[in-house]
């Protein structure tokens, strides 16, 4: 999927030296190096293209900071675990199922470069292997042992969860010693992956910095990436519990004083261990840094920069829509927005080929259907001429993905006046089971659906939710519906993902869409619950209209593009972090 950006002359970029002197950082080529990269840390990684499959949107997250740094030439290593157990979904008689499938490196063709240790009080070590894949200037570098566990296994707080925090961060860190590198900088995406900056905390103390100037340096070199919107869900743990998995493995006397003195009452949460070790601090879109509460410890609120999500638009946009905007110089050579985008995009004519392209994004989903069931375990075709709706998130009570499923007359008029279907994709968290609130509305609506006869043949919910499925619903449909209840979402990436598509969106003004202002989407609003209802469904008609006439349908697809083109460039989110941690040239 990634690859090397190129112009329209078919010109990619020279090497890394270019985008940073277009970012205004020339100096970097000194500041990060091959022996010298930009680490990045994260518990999950969305790459199955790469052989790792995660859970949602902070997985694909990191999978595309990693694409996007491989196309520009970064020198970049991404540590995360390599989970031997990867979680499907499947769905007979309206109940879904989770299977879990087996996993390993080796076949996902990484090799393995060695082993580190990791010591568990009055328990033996367990001793991680150390795999790595490379990929142009950049590196996975996995750990794994037979009895880490899956993704998101157990609860956040409990002891195994440390453990794999442990290992991800201080094993991860003693991985890049032994292979000789030495971060410029880390970035921690969210607080799981904070033992990497301590693991560097402990390696200077250790090799003679004072604990003070110590902390110091990695405030300097560490950039904390926020995705919680709600502290409650924060994970902490006891005294008891660092003194097994964690002080075992530091070496430094003053690093283990210094971190004993932030637990309050027996408990320390890792969002404060973070903020006192990590200067840089970033949410993921403007609304998210704006509304985020959160205090240190001496009760001071910190604050956050908004530095909103991308997504690398090699992997999500369609290559001939890709080539569209390169040829008409909407897109650079760093896929960043051209000069005149704007411009170009208000004086678009090319109402036919752009038809013609979303031709093509059916197709593609037709094909990719072709190896998926839906709700009753059959395969789904959607006719060529037929209106189509998606909605493609995970099935949590937040996205409200039953919102339009509220009122069954209504959605069935709406989808009959146009000929439409519905197509909806998206895995419930792990473990949740019958009783749980989303399990239990996700029941209700599969049945008011079965229910229905015209509904039925029209509404197709595809299982086992993933990235290809993602690219093909965004490629394939006319219209996306995103509804999360304002203030939840921290940004969302499947938004862009349709707006570089060219599919119309229909959106609440929430995450990475409110960074626009005034939204440039089909705005879904209200003051009540019923009121943002009735929004949708006449949004979901003015959207249908749009659609049936070329004029509207193209003045609403430009439109968007226009507004969201510089947000969700995978380039932007990378300059943006690059100028954050690097905030002068020298
Ligand atoms: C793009 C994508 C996401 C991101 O989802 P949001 O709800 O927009 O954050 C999650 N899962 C998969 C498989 C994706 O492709």
């Amino acid at each position: 999927m990634s690859g090397q950006f190129v112009d329209k002359d078919g010109n990619g970029i020279e090497d890394v030296a270019e985008f940073y002197a277009a970012i205004d950082r020339a100096s970097l080529t000194h500041r990060i190096s091959a022996e010298r990269p930009y680490i990045y840390t994260t518990m999950e990684v969305y790459d199955v293209e790469n052989g790792i499959r995660g859970a949602g949107g902070l997985g694909v997250l990191a999978a595309d900071t990693r694409r996007t740094a491989e196309a520009l030439e970064i020198p970049f290593v991404m540590l995360t675990p390599f989970y031997h157990e990867e979680r499907h979904q499947e769905m007979i008689d309206l109940v879904p199922k989770d299977t879990y499938e087996p996993r390993n490196p080796i076949d996902a063709g990484f090799e393995k470069v060695g082993e580190v240790v990791i010591k568990v009080e009055s328990e033996d070590d367990a001793t991680l292997e150390i795999h790595q894949k490379i990929l142009g200037s950049t590196r996975f570098l996995t750990m794994n042992e037979p009895g880490f566990g899956a993704l998101y296994v157990g609860d956040a707080s409990d002891d195994h969860r440390l453990y794999q925090e442990v290992a991800l961060g201080l094993g991860g860190y003693a991985a890049l010693k032994m292979l000789g590198l030495k971060p410029a900088v880390i970035q921690l995406n969210e607080t799981a992956s904070t033992f990497a900056a301590v693991a560097r905390l402990d390696e200077l103390c250790r090799n003679g910095m004072g604990l003070y100037e110590a902390i110091v340096y990695v405030r300097k070199h560490t950039l904390y990436t926020n995705h919680t919107l709600l502290q409650a869900a924060e994970p902490e743990y006891t005294y008891a519990q660092f003194e097994k998995f964690v002080f075992p493995n530091l070496t430094s006397p003053a690093l283990k004083h210094f971190i004993a003195g932030l637990f309050r009452e027996g408990r320390l949460k890792l969002n404060s261990l973070t903020i006192e070790i990590a200067e840089a601090k970033n949410c993921v879109s403007r609304l998210h840094a704006k509304v985020i509460e959160v205090k240190d410890l001496s009760g001071e609120r910190v604050d956050f920069k908004a530095i909103t999500n991308g997504i690398d638009l090699n992997t999500w946009l369609m290559p001939e829509i890709l080539e569209f905007y390169h040829d008409r110089g909407i897109l650079d050579k760093f896929n960043m927005p051209g000069a005149n985008f704007r411009e170009v995009l208000e004086q678009i004519e090319a109402v036919d080929e752009l038809r013609g392209i979303k031709r093509i994004g059916r197709a593609k989903l037709n094909e990719e259907l072709t190896r998926r069931k839906n709700q009753y375990g059959e395969v789904v075709q959607i006719p060529d001429d037929a209106m189509l709706f998606e909605f493609k998130r995970r099935f949590v009570e937040y996205k409200r993905p039953w919102m339009p499923f509220e009122d069954m007359g209504e959605i069935r008029s709406i989808l009959f006046e146009s000929n439409a279907h519905y197509i909806m994709a998206g895995m419930m968290p792990g473990g949740v089971d019958a009783g749980d609130k989303t399990y239990d509305r996700l029941q209700v609506m599969l049945k008011n659906i079965d229910n229905d006869p015209f509904l039925k043949e029209r509404v197709h919910y595809i299982t086992d939710y993933d990235e290809s499925l993602s690219f093909a619903m965004s490629a394939g449909s006319d219209i996306s519906i995103n509804v999360p209840e304002v203030g939840l979402e921290a940004c969302g990436t499947s938004f862009m993902k349709d707006i570089g598509n060219l599919t119309m969106l229909i959106s609440t003004n929430d995450g990475g869409v409110a960074d626009v202002e005034p939204p440039a989407v089909f705005n879904v609003h209200g003051d009540s619950y019923s009121e943002e209802i009735t929004s949708l469904y006449e949004q979901m008609r003015a959207a249908a209209a749009a659609m049936k006439d070329d004029n509207l349908w193209v003045g609403q697809v430009t439109k968007q593009l226009a507004a969201y083109l510089p947000i969700i460039c995978g380039a932007r989110m990378i300059r943006d972090y690059l100028r954050f941690l690097f905030k002068t040239e020298h």
